[in-house]
């Protein structure tokens, strides 16, 4: 079963045991009481279902439905530990604090912090955890310019792809002489493979309205969308419940918190179109038109959301900002290398033993990542990883470079051609082909084009039919000197990022891995 069939069975045996139980914390539990809830996202994928039990700290991996009776005997009745549903290494050594396990221990969890520990549909929990005081600390203790300077001082650079500086955009939105601001949430998160952003969504919702609710009282801004896609549900669901809730608490609406500040928010749905990650595209989309980039400037930041002044920062930035309030800019930067500060969640998946969604300081290498915390590579050696979905690129071990020891951040990865995106990881053995790679990544980025420029709608398709051709034993050297030509070409001459990024994947194999592209020529030969 799955973890909700798991949540539905310990809740069956604790009742049939005629267990005291507080179901959710908002009914005070009693003291000698069970407490069950639903979590958020631990991360940790490959193990799931995963179950924690408190206060100890026990994790327990690949949850089965037939495993509930025995968990409750043993740890809830008689506090011991179920060996076999513990963490094991080669040597068979137990880990069975969750802290303890290597997955987790080169973690630093900033933006996840709540992720798998609250119930994400309790306010009472997240307040009762410091939730929603850097609001107040914002409203009360602090002058709009105040808040600005805090997060420009922290170096908090936008976590969506471009690693913009928030500080900075925020301080254009409030020296705006405009009334009618936005602060609108990119929760439009579409890279193939990449959940950060959901996982947050889903498991601390009122984390990300903590952040928007700040930003909000740094620019002066009254009105905030989350823009997030349909095919997250939950996410819906949850921000839904999270937004009503804070509503109740007097946290959203008119005069939050007797300070006479007002701030409403509302959920915008999009459908599912990767392109409406783009800005000026996903505010279009909210307004109700089709969502399509158009040319800047004007940019978001003068004329956004409705043409007015706009703040758009995704969903991981606002994360990062509650924390920064609550304990200054200075602690901000003790966290990754200068003007990278702070950590990065990634989606880690592909050929490594631990998939799942991890958080580490940036700067952290590659090999750490992928070896440490990932447990090594799967089915093979290391080859390489992409990293920032399909406007990234291949990191790699080649005759050339070696990446493993490259440190993970917005610069690093700059001077190598690669990009860290919104935060897909995606591991590769040496089984993998990486013209399929950069196929595949181009696949998605034709079906994903909005068609309104030409050097992307026409250039992403011809570079596919030459990707094809050459992976299924047509191609030729002439291919490979086109395909050269026609990235240069869409980056730049591409209207939006979209397609200026198209042909990342493409320029980083052929950089990395021509030989590659030169053996499916020379083979069908
Ligand atoms: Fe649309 Fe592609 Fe042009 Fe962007 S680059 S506007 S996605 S056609």
């Amino acid at each position: 079963g799955g973890s909700l069939q798991i949540y539905d069975r310990m809740k069956e045996i604790i009742e049939e045991k005629g267990l005291r139980c507080a179901l959710v914390l908002e009914k005070e539990p009693h003291d000698e009481s069970i407490g069950l809830k639903k979590s958020g996202c631990h991360g940790f994928c490959e193990m799931g279902p995963l179950l924690r039990i408190e206060p100890m700290g026990w994790l327990y991996l690949k949850v089965k439905l037939e495993d509930c009776e025995e968990i409750i005997e043993k740890s809830i009745i008689h506090d011991e530990v179920v060996d076999r549903l513990v963490y094991q290494d080669e040597s068979l050594k137990s880990y069975v604090r969750q802290e303890d396990i290597p997955f987790y221990k080169k973690q630093t969890r900033i933006a996840l912090e709540y992720c798998g520990r609250i119930n994400a549909e309790s306010i009472a929990e997240y307040i009762a955890l410091g939730g929603y005081s850097a609001v107040a600390k914002a409203l009360f203790d602090m002058t709009s310019q105040e808040i600005v300077d805090e997060i420009t001082e922290s170096c908090l650079r936008g976590r969506g792809g471009g690693g913009f500086p928030a500080g900075r955009k925020w301080q254009q939105v409030l020296d705006q002489k405009e009334e009618e601001k936005y602060i609108v949430c990119n929760g439009d998160e579409g890279d193939p493979g990449a959940f950060m952003d959901r996982s947050m969504m889903e498991g601390e919702p009122h984390r990300v309205i903590e952040g928007m609710l700040i930003a909000a009282i740094a620019t002066r801004a009254h009105h905030g969308y989350i823009y997030v896609r349909a095919e997250y549900p939950l996410a819906v669901e949850r921000l839904q419940t999270a937004i009503d809730k804070a509503m109740d608490k007097g946290l959203l609406g008119k005069d939050i918190l007797g300070s006479g500040f007002d701030f409403d928010l509302h959920i915008s749905q999009g459908a599912g179109a990767f392109v409406c990650g783009e800005g000026s595209a996903l505010t279009t989309s909210i307004e109700g038109n089709r969502g399509m980039p158009r040319v800047k400037p004007p940019r978001t930041v003068e004329h956004g959301l409705f043409n007015k002044p706009t703040v758009l920062n995704n969903v991981e930035t606002f994360c990062n900002v509650p924390p920064i309030i609550l304990n200054g800019a200075k602690w901000y930067q003790g966290f990754g290398p200068a003007n990278n500060h702070g950590t990065k969640a990634f989606a880690l998946t592909g050929n490594v033993k631990n998939t799942g969604l991890i958080e580490v300081p940036m700067g952290t290498t590659l090999r750490e990542v992928i070896f440490d915390i990932g447990g090594g590579v799967k089915g093979g050696d290391f080859k390489a990883v992409q990293i920032g979905g399909p406007s990234g690129g291949c990191l790699c071990i080649s005759a050339t470079e070696d990446h493993l020891d490259m440190n993970l951040d917005f610069d690093s990865l700059k001077k190598v051609g690669a990009m860290i995106g919104s935060g897909g990881l995606v591991v590769m053995n040496d089984k993998s082909c990486m013209v399929e790679v950069a196929r595949f990544f181009m696949n998605f980025t034709q079906n994903e084009s909005c068609g309104k420029c030409v050097p992307c709608r026409e250039g992403t398709k011809r570079m596919l039919e030459l990707l094809t051709d050459i992976t299924e034993g047509r191609g030729t050297m002439e291919h490979i000197e086109l395909l050269e030509k026609l990235s240069d070409t869409i980056s730049a001459t591409a209207l939006c990022g979209l397609g200026k990024t198209a042909a990342s994947p493409v320029v980083s194999t052929l950089k990395y891995f021509r030989d590659e592209y030169i053996a499916h020529v020379v083979d069908k030969k």
